[in-house]
């Protein structure tokens, strides 16, 4: 899978945005569909249809703009309620292809790169999955429809523990969430069938290429000149990585070594 012409990011991003599928529910198919249920049904109810819908269409977007084609994928992210990931102020947008910021000077990132990550990973029901960079936990999330365990690692204290209880309130019980620094992996539950990381070390860390299985896959930000960053697929093989280019992305840099 090569998408890196796709996808165009701006600075201070993280993510791509895919120009043809910004929005997704015209506003006044969005207002129609309030207006009746203003008449039916609790405003409340409302808000989820709308939201249900709005993720139904982002998720259909994805699929038409080949940016995924696994329709366990796609099931995955019309399942994960995007919206109740962000904070309250960015729920509005939570259905757009953007990043949004989640506090602490992090981002979720844009339903699109969630979308292509999950996929790059090719995630099977009996996987371990290694995720560094925990963030709002919705990442994780989207993996844990698909696979048998989420093992993810979040180097911001109240970010580890508010995904953790926001896992917890929504009935995920495949994600343990840990407070720690990612770049050491979490050798206790070692070896991983694949690993995805969501901030971008300037190479990749060592510990990680150890606590993945032979022939396991990793997808991986890397720095690169400047401001660049490439998002490579890797398999381990005979102990090396070997390594697709996938996009141009920009994400958070992978904190190490106590600069938190
Ligand atoms: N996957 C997340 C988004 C991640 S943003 C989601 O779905 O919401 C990247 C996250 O990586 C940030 O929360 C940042 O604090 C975290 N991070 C940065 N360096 C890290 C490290 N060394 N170990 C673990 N997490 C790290």
């Amino acid at each position: 899978m090569r998408l890196s012409n796709r996808l165009r990011i701006g600075a201070h991003t993280q993510g791509g945005k895919v120009s043809h599928m910004t929005r997704y529910v015209r506003p006044v198919q969005a207002l129609a569909v309030c207006a009746l249920c203003v008449l039916i049904a609790p405003l409340p109810a409302c808000a989820q249809q709308d939201y249900a819908a709005q993720r139904e269409a982002m998720v259909d977007g994805l699929l038409e703009a080949g940016i995924i084609t696994d329709q366990r994928v796609a099931g995955a992210m019309k399942a994960v309620q995007r919206h109740l990931f962000v904070p309250t102020g960015q729920q509005a947008a939570a259905y757009e292809d953007h990043p949004l910021p989640i506090g602490e000077g992090q981002t979720i990132s844009a339903p699109s790169i969630v979308g292509m990550m999950t996929e790059a990973l090719k995630p099977k029901a009996t996987d371990r999955v290694l995720e560094i960079g925990t963030g709002s936990g919705y990442q994780a999330a989207v993996l844990a429809k698909l696979v048998r365990h989420v093992y993810t690692i979040e180097i911001i204290e109240t970010l580890a523990v508010s995904a953790r209880e926001r896992l917890q309130q929504l009935g995920y019980k495949n994600v343990p969430v840990k407070h720690g620094d990612g770049y050491l992996g979490w050798e206790e539950h070692a070896p991983y069938d694949s690993v995805i990381v969501t901030c971008a070390p300037d190479e990749v860390p060592q510990p990680l290429i150890d606590q993945l299985k032979e022939g396991g896959l990793m997808v991986i930000p890397v720095n690169e000149e400047g401001w660049a960053q490439k998002l490579y697929l890797m398999e381990k093989k005979g102990g090396e990585m070997e390594q697709t280019e996938l996009a141009d992305v920009i994400f958070v840099p992978m904190v190490h070594g106590g600069e938190e």
